[in-house]
């Protein structure tokens, strides 16, 4: 039994053709008790998102319609972006969120997937191009106040250009403790994002290891998530997410109320 899943899209978001309706259908028929829509909003110019003016009052209806099935979490997941922190801060308190992610999708402007050539060709080596994702992504917690929980944390491992993407926690562990640190100092967690064994990565973003280590630094804040665009996809590879989460450590995973953590035990 899944309790909730925290990362999905609809065709607010301009990756994915599925009706809202049709992904709280999928859910409810999964038995889960709660989920987040979390679509894209990135500032980057070649990106449009939602008007959320309209998507708000849509929304509410939607939540009002199953509200005897399912919990509907008015979420987001906005590009975090150091260079464009005005306008992810402004965003972000412009509208009523239960729940924000915060993810690295671009890096120095280069967006991983469409820019992964040229910003890969930045760096001698993998190591490099790492290492400089790490310190960007502690810049975004840093300057870029307005988010709940970073998302798919190890993400630059999905569109690397190497022969071997692989990224461990090991190598980076100074980076990705500082940025723990940091998240956990100001309130904010991870999240468990199952969309890595779609991916055929093998893992979760991030990896064991990342669960592993925000627990030993007393991390509290994990949300789970399967970043569906499509119906099918939801609650995908839960099992695997939970057993990760228990053999880490958690008792609990975290839900959000007004962008406040309350927390469900882990069935
Ligand atoms: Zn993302
Ligand atoms: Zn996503």
């Amino acid at each position: 039994m899944f309790i909730a899943d925290y990362h999905l899209h609809t065709n607010a978001s301009s990756d994915s053709e599925a009706p809202a309706e049709a992904m709280i259908e999928r859910a409810i028929s999964l038995g889960l008790t709660e989920i987040a829509l979390t679509d894209h909003v990135d500032f980057d110019d070649r990106y449009t998102y939602t008007d959320y003016d309209e998507y708000i009052p849509a929304f509410i209806r939607l939540q009002e319609k199953y509200k005897s099935k399912i919990r509907l979490v008015l979420g987001v997941e906005i590009g975090l972006e150091n260079m464009l922190k005005e306008k992810v801060n402004d965003f972000a308190v412009s509208y009523p969120f239960d729940f924000i992610i915060g993810s690295s999708h671009s890096v120095k402007k280069y967006d991983l997937y469409f820019d992964r050539e040229k910003f890969f060709g930045l760096f001698q080596n993998k190591k490099d191009a790492y290492t400089t994702y790490f310190d960007e992504l502690i810049k975004n917690i840093n300057e870029c106040r307005t988010f709940n929980i970073y998302g798919h944390m190890d993400f630059v491992n999905r569109y690397g250009t190497y022969e071997d993407n692989s990224l461990c926690y090991g190598e980076f562990s100074d980076l990705v403790d500082k940025a723990m640190r940091l998240l956990i100092e100001k309130g904010k967690g991870i999240e468990i994002n199952t969309s890595g064994f779609r991916y055929g990565l093998g893992q979760t973003h991030p990896s064991f290891d990342f669960v592993k280590r925000y627990k030993e630094l007393n991390g509290e804040l994990i949300t789970v998530g399967s970043d569906a665009h499509r119906p099918e996809d939801i609650a995908a590879d839960f099992t695997a997410a939970y057993d990760m989460l228990r053999e880490a450590g958690f008792k609990y995973i975290t839900l959000f109320r007004y962008q406040k953590p309350v927390f469900a035990r882990i069935p």
